[in-house]
């Protein structure tokens, strides 16, 4: 009986180490991925959040002149920490500064490329050249400001990783980079548990605050439709077995969206959710490391 357990126990922990490296976001470093065979998304969901009551919030295609200042001021309000995936082909003399007050308010800065055109339709050099250049651009900020915050976070525009192009896998390239910023493997790329659906122009603040409510505790939900002339439009559907928590996608550029805020996080405080910073869940963990920048 002993025995047995011992050997459970020692398997259990075997699995768990052979795991370990599958549950980080980072590309496993041993692994050289293959363009079209390493594909998919759901192997990256946010497992260690599930049920927990608990989410991140992340913005992407930011900064927005106007938007952004409304949402760092409700975020401050409700001394609320989000992870912001900027565009960094969008920094200019206008936007810096809202970048800089990011960073200076605890945010996290994170990458969402140059540009947004999907990496999916890029060649490998020019996929490279806006990778190194956009996390070159959102690091080099954190150091100047000496941000409290250091990890470096990537989110693929539209999540488009590892397919189109046969000749390479994004995921080769962002290592290759990281490599050669930091001397180590140190970008850790997210995706998203909760699509609030938020850049559908018939998606009011409330739908927005609902369709994260609900999954987290069920009911009435949010998506889109493709119409037989290419439009889009909102359907509604219920959530029966919600997730209970997770990373939530929102974009800071829409103005419904930054509406939504503050009628979320009275939700959120009204039903006891927890917004924790991306590096407080096992899955974008640093643990310690340290990334700087050596170039
Ligand atoms: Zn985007």
């Amino acid at each position: 009986m002993k025995a047995l357990f011992l050997l459970t126990l020692l398997s259990l922990c075997a699995s768990a180490e052979t795991h370990a490296p599958e549950d980080r976001q980072f590309p496993v470093p041993g692994q050289v991925y293959i363009p079209g065979k390493d594909t998919g998304f759901s192997k990256y969901l946010t497992k260690s959040l599930r049920g927990t009551q608990k989410v991140v919030l992340t913005f992407d295609d930011g900064p927005d002149v106007v938007n952004t200042p409304r949402l760092l001021d409700t975020l401050k309000q409700f001394n609320v920490k989000a992870t912001f995936f900027i565009l960094t082909e969008r920094l200019n003399d206008q936007t810096l500064p809202i970048v800089r007050r990011m960073i200076a308010e605890g945010h996290n800065l994170g990458s969402h490329h140059h540009d947004h055109v999907s990496s999916d339709t890029k060649t490998e050099a020019v996929y490279r050249a806006g990778l190194k250049k956009s996390i070159l651009a959102t690091a080099s900020l954190m150091e100047e400001m000496d941000s409290l915050n250091r990890e470096i976070y990537y989110r693929f525009p539209y999540g488009a990783y590892g397919s189109g192009s046969r000749t390479y896998h994004h995921l080769n390239v962002m290592k290759e980079v990281s490599e050669e910023l930091f001397g180590d493997n140190c970008i850790n790329f997210a995706f998203w548990d909760v699509d609030t659906v938020d850049w559908l122009t018939d998606m009011t603040p409330e739908n927005i605050a609902q369709n994260v409510m609900s999954n987290i505790f069920g009911g009435t939900a949010y998506e889109f439709k493709k119409n037989s002339n290419g439009s889009y439009s909102k359907v509604t559907y219920k959530i029966n077995k919600p997730i209970g928590g997770g990373v939530v996608l929102m974009h800071d550029v829409h103005k419904r969206s930054v509406d939504s805020v503050p009628m979320l996080l009275q939700m959120f405080k009204d039903r006891n959710v927890e917004v924790v910073p991306m590096q407080e869940v096992e899955e974008f963990a640093y643990k310690g490391k340290e990334c700087r920048l050596r170039i």
